[in-house]
């Protein structure tokens, strides 16, 4: 805090160093010491430096401006300059609007009014500054529906910024609007919400273009939020498309992929281009592109608010996918422009970390970036009642910022859902201090993508030729193994085991299948990958589906859609008709989960006390649940996957009538067939066999 580095363009002698002076707003900042490296000058001031005011360097005829620079990421900057107040941002009421601004190391800074998103007719109000770097100024009267940026004197650059904490945003997110939020409610809202335990949970995830963009869906409002309001519709036979598809599949959660504001699809123009949206820019306001009404900045708050109340008057409750592990672009960040420098991770040598490998980190660890996610993740649950969130890139994070957004939502709304991508990857954060999976155990409320699982059952997703079990490789059952059982070796809890074969990421399984298995003809494929879904959907921990899975989806061989035409990333609506009996097959998976609690058991001691795994000859994973009448009707449950080219005949733990509830052909909650005085079963190649008694 009381450092200077000093570059010259000429050779300074070390007589001339007493010439050196630091003038601060027209008086002297005292000097205690001047030190010479090999390529500057390190001056040490008796006082901190004086942030906040312009100070120049003065030596002989020649000035120059004192930036700011790496100080911003020390701790004394964060201890000095922490804001903890709740009012960041434009505050509204109808007599007044006060707006409150972070910028510790601006020297000035203003508010910039405009009366609509287009016009460049401004009015120019200064803030004032407060104790920790804050800027504040308040407007009288009711100023709903006007429009404002920031601009801030940093570095001896005016920069100008859009609030980052804009509830409403203009087309593409230009200008902030004004605005009140309890105008923004539908008519029923908040919509109560049965009850279900964590551990029930099923996720269904998927994006609102390709769900709502085909033809011949019945929804009108195509690649909208309000595509996915509009109920009771059907495609040209009369099946079930949109919100009443997944109401009638049974899944408990739709995750939808990112919904607030981001960067790579013009919204003045949305058609032209396609984005999953994981290039955030606004972190509070949703997406325009998706928005009936991408100029008015309550279009897309309201609408968004209607698909949520939509989804719960289902009683499917809503997980959103969030990017906090970076920005669309940095330099162009309104975080950037408000205190350069600070928001970002940086290396020890001052260069941009990057371990999201799209050219940039969140410094999450810094306090003021860990209150910007823990607002705003409050604000979303509070604003919006959503029901959980998925940490995209989550690895980035550190632990304490996940743990303090775990204990905020759990107070907001007890058993919110979190999970994560707990992926490491190489961030300029101790690695210890990374929410990977290797933490799961410090963030014991929060859900893991468990990728182990996921390439033992299909193949690692980084070689596309490569087998897991159900495509051929028999040397991976042990992996299958602790998958089934709930993942103890990785976590704490079974709800952090988030249990999947496809999500939007890599190719579907399908895709997967063709690739690892040329010349198989789609028969096979077929069985393999209704054995690989039935694997998830009857593991202990969380099931998730990606949306389509349950009928085969196919991105045409692509491997990252994610900004690929929507005919391959769109809901084949088609294709669903077409695999109409693997659809049903998942639906009756997913009401057998349901219809028992030994499926979803909590505890890994309930899962130790009722798992018992039954003997079988190879690339075959079979397991009982016993005595289990206390969870549901049945008091045994058998579970077979057999990933084998061979039928297989595996003996049951005991004698008796046990009905079928799901085998080669069928998943059904109603019994399919008895197997009278049965003490073994046979088991079709490539399928799973699940009976009860
Ligand atoms: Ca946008």
């Amino acid at each position: 805090m009381n450092s200077i580095k000093v570059t010259f363009n000429c050779v300074v002698r070390a007589e001339d160093l007493p010439k050196l002076h630091i003038l601060s707003e027209g008086s002297t900042v005292n000097i205690k010491e001047v030190k010479a490296g090999k390529e500057h000058l390190y001056i040490t001031l008796v006082n901190p430096y004086p942030i906040g005011k312009e100070c120049y360097l003065l030596y002989g005829e020649s000035s120059c401006l004192i930036e700011l620079t790496d100080v911003v990421r020390t701790k004394a900057f964060d201890q000095l300059f922490y804001y903890d107040g709740e009012d960041l941002g434009a505050v509204y009421s109808e007599n007044q609007t006060t707006f409150t601004c972070w910028a510790p190391t601006a020297i000035e800074a203003r508010l910039v009014l405009y009366k609509n998103w287009f016009t460049e007719e401004k009015e120019i109000f200064s803030f004032r500054r407060e104790d920790r770097g804050i800027w504040r100024f308040s407007l009288e009267g009711d100023r709903n529906l006007e429009w404002y940026h920031f601009e801030v004197l940093v570095n001896g650059a005016w920069n100008v910024a859009v609030d980052p904490y804009a509830r409403f945003v203009s087309v593409n997110g230009e200008r902030a609007m004004i605005g009140n939020m309890e105008e923004t409610n539908p008519t029923h809202w908040p919509i109560a919400l049965n009850n279900i335990s964590k551990s029930e949970t099923i996720i269904y995830e998927l994006h609102i273009r390709d769900f709502t963009i085909g033809k011949n869906n019945g929804i009108r409002h195509k690649g909208l939020f309000l595509g996915l309001t509009e109920n009771e519709t059907v495609d040209k036979e009369g099946r079930e498309t949109g919100l009443t598809y997944i109401r009638q599949l049974g899944v408990t959660h739709i995750e939808l992929l990112p919904v607030n504001d981001y960067g790579s699809v013009d919204e003045s123009n949305c058609w032209d281009s396609y984005n999953w949206g994981y290039d955030p820019i606004h972190y509070y306001a949703p997406e325009g592109s998706y928005a009936t009404d991408p100029y008015n900045g309550y279009s897309r708050v309201n609408e968004l608010k209607q698909l949520i109340a939509a989804c719960h008057r289902q009683q499917l409750r809503v997980i959103l996918d969030v990017v906090f592990n970076h920005i669309y672009i940095w330099e162009l960040s309104h975080f950037e422009k408000l205190v350069p420098g600070y928001f970002f991770r940086h290396d020890e040598n001052g260069n941009i970390s990057n371990g999201t490998g799209v050219g940039n980190d969140l410094a999450t660890e810094r306090q003021m970036v860990q209150k910007y996610i823990v607002d705003c993740v409050c604000f979303w649950v509070k604003e919006y009642n959503i029901d959980g969130l998925r940490f995209d890139l989550m690895g980035i994070l550190d632990v304490k910022t996940m743990q303090k957004v775990a204990t905020a939502v759990e107070r907001i709304k007890p058993g919110f859902f979190l999970l994560g991508e707990g992926w490491d990857l190489p961030t300029a954060l101790a690695e210890n201090k990374r929410a990977t999976m290797r933490q799961a155990k410090e963030l014991p409320t929060i859900g893991f993508f468990q990728d182990q699982f996921r390439d033992a059952i299909k193949g690692s997703t980084f070689h596309e030729t490569n087998q897991g079990f159900c495509n051929g490789n028999g040397t991976v059952l042990s992996q299958i193994m602790g998958g089934v059982s709930g993942s103890e070796h990785l976590f704490l809890t079974p709800q952090q085991a988030i249990h999947y074969v496809e999500s939007h990421d890599n190719h579907t399984l399908w895709d997967k299948l063709t690739l690892s298995l040329p010349g198989e003809t789609n028969v096979l494929k077929k069985k393999r990958h209704r054995l690989a879904t039935s694997i998830v959907l009857l593991a202990q921990g969380i099931p998730f589906l990606h949306a389509g899975q349950e009928f085969f989806r196919t991105k045409y061989g692509v491997e990252n859609s994610y900004n690929s035409p929507d005919w391959i990333n769109q809901f084949d609506w088609e294709r669903r008709g077409k695999f109409e009996d693997t659809v049903e097959f998942v639906k009756g998976l997913i009401s057998i989960r349901r219809s028992h609690r030994a499926f979803t058991f909590s505890t890994y001691s309930q899962i130790n006390k009722h798992f018992k795994w039954i003997e079988t000859s190879a690339h075959c994973v079979a397991y009982e649940l016993h005595q289990v009448g206390e969870f549901g009707t049945w008091d045994r449950v058998v579970v077979i996957h057999n990933a084998s080219i061979e039928k297989q005949g595996i003996r049951l733990p005991l004698e008796g009538d046990w009905k079928v509830l799901v085998d080669e052909h069928q998943a059904s909650l109603i019994p399919l067939y008895t197997l009278y005085n049965a003490g073994s079963v046979k088991v079709a190649a490539f399928s799973t066999l699940v009976c009860v008694v």
